[in-house]
């Protein structure tokens, strides 16, 4: 999979995916990652990427010259399945939408900034919106950085133990069981005893108890998507 980035910032996405599973996934050559600046397709002396917006509202709104130019510089080379745009009124992104996203094989994600982006872009180049929650961030750098650690660790052989993605929260609708490490005993707060006992059968019908019984509590309204 190759997972293209263009952002005003890219200072900001450099250290949350040079890290961990990300990074080893890269290294692996599972993953091709590349941070694009917009400011190289700047125009003018300045390399100006924004401007005041129309009706006189606060802020600055990136403008389309730079980013139809980024995205052009990209297309060009090879076919992009989507050119997602992280935006607050997108999509939002869930479990399903990262495994979907995992399978594709090029993506281009465009961050916002400043005021958000002229719309034109949104209408005439971008194919998808992705937000990454119901609150308002500052640019979608982090956001991009969101999208690509949530996908980039279910392409298989990103994880060193691919069954522990499937046994993740949201992965079959319900919560995940709680998990423990050594000591069995810390304080007096005890291991439940069956994860002891070396009985998988028993462990596995313990594990899928408890995710039941914890997305009845925290998340009940996913066992009605069932
Ligand atoms: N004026 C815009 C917000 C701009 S915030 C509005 O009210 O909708 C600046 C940029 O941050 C956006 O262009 C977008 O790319 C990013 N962003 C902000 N919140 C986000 C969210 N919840 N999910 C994804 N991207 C977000």
């Amino acid at each position: 999979m190759r997972i293209d980035i263009i952002s005003a910032v890219p200072d900001l996405l450099t250290s949350p995916l040079s890290h961990s599973i990300i990074q080893r996934a890269q290294a692996k050559g599972l993953v091709e990652l590349n941070i694009i600046n917009l400011h190289d397709f700047g125009s003018g002396r300045y390399k100006q990427i924004d401007d005041y917006p129309f009706g006189g509202e606060a802020g600055m709104v990136i403008k389309c010259q730079p980013v139809f130019d980024a995205v052009k510089s990209l297309t060009d080379e090879r076919h992009y399945d989507a050119i997602i745009y992280t935006s607050p009124d997108g999509e939002i992104l869930d479990q399903p939408m990262a495994n979907e996203l995992s399978c594709l094989e090029n993506i281009i994600i465009l961050c916002g900034h400043y005021k958000g982006i002229d719309h034109r872009i949104r209408e005439h180049l971008v194919t998808r919106e992705i937000s990454i929650g119901d609150y308002v961030l500052s640019g979608g750098e982090l956001a991009a950085a969101v999208i690509c650690d949530a996908v980039i660790r279910l392409i298989p052989g990103a994880m060193s133990d691919s069954a522990s993605a499937l046994s993740d929260c949201f992965q079959d609708g319900l919560l995940a069981p709680e998990v423990y490490t050594r000591p069995s005993d810390f304080n007096g707060w005890k291991v439940p005893e069956v994860l002891l006992s070396g009985d998988p059968k028993a462990i596995h019908a313990w594990q899928e108890q408890r995710a039941i019984e914890r997305t009845r509590a925290l998340r009940p309204q996913l066992l009605e998507n069932q």
